[in-house]
């Protein structure tokens, strides 16, 4: 993060729902802090035989709603603010679309692109050692993030069953499908977003098809995102980036050769008919839905006054900061927030949890059907309550999703 600290973004919106929900102050209190974080120096043996010592972190930030859940991040600009933040994201997000499950958050400070695939195994590995006392099926399921991948998580796994003696398939989410993954699991936070914007287009009277569309990022949510934009939903995708950089093509781009570009060179510049643009110029091209899919705070004060989309989808956890909230909201843009958008990863991530306690296996079918289901249901509800009070969505989101952790705490006794 570098403008606006994600905690402290999360924490300025809890303080708005405590005002309307009357929380107690302890209550307030307790939900302002992680319940556990573990702090860790991981050391890794490298290719060159000497010894690396990583940082590496995991918040269980709130379990009252269930076993904390939330992915593990490999970044080399990871902060515990940002993971604070994030963690809090995860208890907001499962409350949300209602899954029995609390929120967290890991990272270690690190970039993958300069390890070799043994050094970034043994990393996975070594994280899961130092972790394991506070992992498993009913403490905490960690999952899929920033550059990491299902084969980090099949390492992950299987490290965790080794020490377990067991095979725990429930302990990691977004495997591998030959390995207890579930199928619909890759793309489900792209899907899953495209589900809300469908129906928040639908509300504002504009058509999906046809529209034009920028997607930030080209990771796994971003190239889905654009993939399932255009294939599913009939979108014209017309700008897309990765951390080098974007291109720009007012009449749309094929993506599935764009995908295999990218797959061949390891960059999206040179695809024929691109203009090259910046990362901060796509945010402010004429495109109908903007579709921040990579890291956080890419949309502030500096650029929101900017912002030509009409919807401004977040794909990825807080790309808009709280000034350019306040800007979108007044300027009249729908902005739909992360952890009701990004929800499909941490669905299906549950859905493949119940497949794994039941040794079952759904089809693609299925894991679709039930997924929009869920995304529709939590949109409607954030919708209905944003309508009914005049605020913005993500207004509406933190109200529905911090009172269910409020009334399970409750019950709970804890407050
Ligand atoms: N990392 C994803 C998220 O931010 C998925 C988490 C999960 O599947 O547990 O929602």
């Amino acid at each position: 993060m570098t403008e606006q600290n994600l905690f402290e973004m999360v924490k300025k919106h809890l303080c708005s729902c405590a005002t309307d929900l009357v929380m107690d102050r302890n209550v307030e209190a307790v939900l302002k802090m992680p319940r556990r974080e573990i702090h860790a120096s991981i050391p890794v043996r490298m290719d060159d035989g000497k010894i690396r010592a990583f940082q590496g972190f995991r918040v269980q930030y709130n379990d009252a709603l269930g076993p904390t859940k939330g992915g593990i991040r490999f970044h080399p600009e990871e902060t515990i603010d940002t993971i604070r933040g994030l963690a809090s994201l995860m208890t907001w997000k499962c409350s949300l679309h209602r899954l029995p499950l609390g929120g967290a958050k890991g990272g270690v400070v690190c970039n993958p692109k300069e390890l070799s695939v043994h050094e970034l195994e043994r990393l996975s590995r070594a994280y899961v050692q130092v972790m394991f006392p506070y992992l498993g099926p009913d403490r905490d399921i960690p999952a899929p993030d920033v550059y990491t991948n299902p084969t980090v998580m099949a390492w992950m796994m299987d490290e965790y069953s080794k020490i377990a003696g067991k095979t725990t398939f429930g302990s990691f989410t977004g495997k591998p499908i030959g390995l207890g993954g579930s199928e619909g699991r890759l793309d489900a936070t792209a899907r899953g977003g495209w589900y809300v914007v469908r129906e928040a287009a639908r509300d504002i009277g504009m058509s999906i098809s046809g529209a034009g569309v920028a997607v930030q990022g080209f990771g796994n949510v971003g190239s889905h995102a654009a993939l399932i934009g255009q294939e599913v939903f009939g979108a014209r995708v017309v700008a897309v980036s990765d951390s080098h950089g974007g291109i720009y093509n007012p009449e749309g781009f094929p993506v599935r050769e764009l995908v295999a570009h990218k797959t061949a060179t390891g960059s999206l510049q040179h695809f024929p008919g691109a203009t090259h643009i910046t990362n901060e110029e796509l945010i402010e091209l004429p495109v109908d839905i903007l579709v921040p899919a990579a890291l956080e705070d890419v949309i502030g004060s500096r650029n929101a006054p900017q912002v030509r989309a009409g919807i401004v989808a977040e794909f990825a956890n807080g790309p808009v900061d709280n000034d350019a909230d306040e800007i979108l909201f007044e300027r009249g843009i729908a902005v739909l927030p992360d952890f009701l958008t990004n929800g499909g990863g941490v669905i299906v991530s549950y859905f493949e949890m119940v497949q794994n306690f039941n040794m079952d296996q759904w089809d693609e079918a299925k894991v679709h059907r039930k997924l929009e289901k869920k995304m529709t249901d939590a949109y409607r509800e954030v919708h209905d309550l944003a309508v009914q009070n005049n605020v913005p969505l993500r207004k509406a989101a933190y109200s529905i999703a911090v009172a269910r952790v409020v009334e399970a705490m409750r019950m709970r006794g804890w407050v």
